[in-house]
């Protein structure tokens, strides 16, 4: 993937160009080169942002969009074996995370279009103002322009998705730059909806590495919104460089979930070691760290450590496989480096934490103190961290002690204490009864402090990729 030879990865007012460069796409097991796509230089950056403003004053019906949105969703429905296959070698993952993300994915888009058809202002009440008794009022929410979408290598799909589909649902130009990891499933969703009939100009695409690609193009000022998953250091930059664009930033985390003593553990336990290992741990919400009632704590750990002992580590290709490789070698010895380190502070492993290259063996830890970097700092691998709490108060305390806030999980059949830890934990979400990755498609989602700003998800995003209107009728 791509298979046809002029689909090149770099895709401009509708045409599939080639750069002076080239970027080589790794399969994540097994290190073969899988794809080589051409690299922007700066002038192709310029005029990608330029052809996409120019694509954006033009007109674009709503019923256009909507059906360029669910086109592409029958598209790329049609092309799954394919998708899967290329999204299981640029990322290391299973074909069964492939198969969820893609599914999401779909989803976004059709919900995106239904956004696309229901977008609307609102009327202004002027009656009660003297003078102005018969003035009508309204507002209308009108496209940003150019929307910059720039996404990170751990969900190549439905993280790309979340951006594109409400960026044109709202009637935006969007200039894409996927991770440089991972751009084949970028591909092909241009490829769909190019296909589906996306007026030129209203897509672009840009694969390549951040520093270059990625910092010329938010740093354009015809840019007029910039949509941004990754890191944390990565979006205070994008922030800092972007000039006067909006930003949507959705960044790290440590998430904690949280175990009360009342948890259902037949509940709580499996779904802590799904959250916590798929995808090796390298979706931003994680279960990182693991916030025990001492009253449960040896039960909870002996249960953890069977099922993350019965989880199958090796090539994301073999059908019993639970957890594949991290993105690279680097990524694998820093969580091992942060195993290391949380040990050196006191923690005990349980089980898993060898590492070899880009395999860490699933790990499970006990008695992680505040000392230990992996308390405050995110992991980003396939790892779930266990500290024992005593109370109410100690438990909000350890969840909100590190600089990030994106979500968190309860578990706890109190439900005024749950509310309680609702009020209390200073996150974008409080998931109740599940974990700190619960995250239904449609709902609000976001971080605040360190995790981000603004909100995702279809209504959020369309929304907010519109600037508003004012429309008066002076009648007097
Ligand atoms: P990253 O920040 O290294 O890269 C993300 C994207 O930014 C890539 O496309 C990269 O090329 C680009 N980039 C890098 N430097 C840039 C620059 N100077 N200017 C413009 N763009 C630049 O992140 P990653 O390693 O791909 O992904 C992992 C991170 O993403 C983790 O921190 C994770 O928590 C976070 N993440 C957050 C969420 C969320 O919803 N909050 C979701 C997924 C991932």
């Amino acid at each position: 993937m791509p298979t046809d030879p002029s689909v090149t990865g770099l895709f401009i007012d509708g045409v599939w160009e080639h750069g002076r460069e080239r970027l080589a796409v790794l399969d994540k097991f097994t290190g073969e080169r899988v794809a080589e796509l051409s690299v922007p230089g700066p002038d192709e950056v310029d005029r990608a942002v330029a052809g996409a403003a120019v694509a954006a004053g033009r007109p674009w019906s709503v019923t256009a969009r909507a059906a360029t949105l669910r086109g592409a969703v029958a598209r790329l429905g049609a092309r799954r074996a394919e998708i899967v296959a290329g999204y299981v070698a640029e990322t290391g993952f299973t074909p069964a995370d492939a198969a969820t993300e893609l599914d999401r994915t779909l989803q976004i888009f059709e919900l995106c279009a239904q956004e696309a058809e229901r977008l609307t202002g609102e009327l202004v009440p002027l009656a009660g103002v003297p003078g102005h008794e018969r003035s009508l009022c309204f507002t209308q929410r009108v496209p940003v322009g150019v929307v910059v979408a720039v996404t990170p290598f751990n969900a190549p799909l439905s993280t790309v998705a979340h951006k594109i589909a409400p960026a044109l649902a709202a009637g935006n130009a969007v200039v894409l730059k996927p991770a440089e990891q991972t751009p084949l499933c970028a591909v092909a969703m241009v490829e769909a909806l190019h296909a589906a009939g996306v007026p030129d100009g209203r897509i672009q695409l840009l694969c390549g590495p951040g520093e270059t690609v990625g910092d010329r193009v938010v740093r354009h000022p015809a840019v007029g919104y910039v949509t941004f998953t990754g890191s944390t250091a990565v979006g205070r930059h994008i922030r800092a460089v972007c000039g006067l664009a909006r930003t949507q930033l959705e960044l790290g985390s440590n998430s904690p979930t949280l175990l009360w003593r009342d948890a259902d553990l037949d509940l709580a336990l499996p779904l802590v070691v799904r959250a916590g290992f798929r995808k090796a741990g390298q979706v931003c919400t994680s279960v990182q760290r693991l916030l025990v009632h001492r009253d449960l704590a040896e039960e909870a750990a002996g249960r953890l450590a069977g099922l993350v002992g019965a989880l199958h580590h090796g090539d994301p290709r073999d059908p019993g496989t639970d957890v594949g490789p991290v993105i690279s070698a680097e990524s694998g010895e820093r969580v091992a480096g942060l195993l290391a380190d949380a040990r050196s502070a006191g923690a005990r492993v349980l089980i898993g934490g060898r590492q070899c290259g880009s395999m860490v063996a699933p790990a499970l830890l006990a008695d992680l103190t505040g000392a230990a970097r992996l308390a405050v700092e995110e992991a980003f691998g396939p790892l779930v961290a266990m500290s024992t709490v005593d109370s109410f108060e100690a438990a909000v305390a350890a969840a909100n002690r590190t600089r990030f806030g994106l979500q968190a999980g309860v578990f706890c059949r109190d439900l005024d204490v749950a509310f309680a830890f609702a009020r209390e934990l200073r996150m974008g979400g409080v998931i109740i009864n599940d974990t700190s990755s619960y995250h239904p498609d449609p709902m609000p989602y976001g971080g605040v402090k360190d995790s981000g700003q603004g909100v995702e998800g279809p209504r959020y995003s369309v929304r907010d990729m519109t600037d508003s209107r004012t429309v008066v009728l002076r009648l007097r």
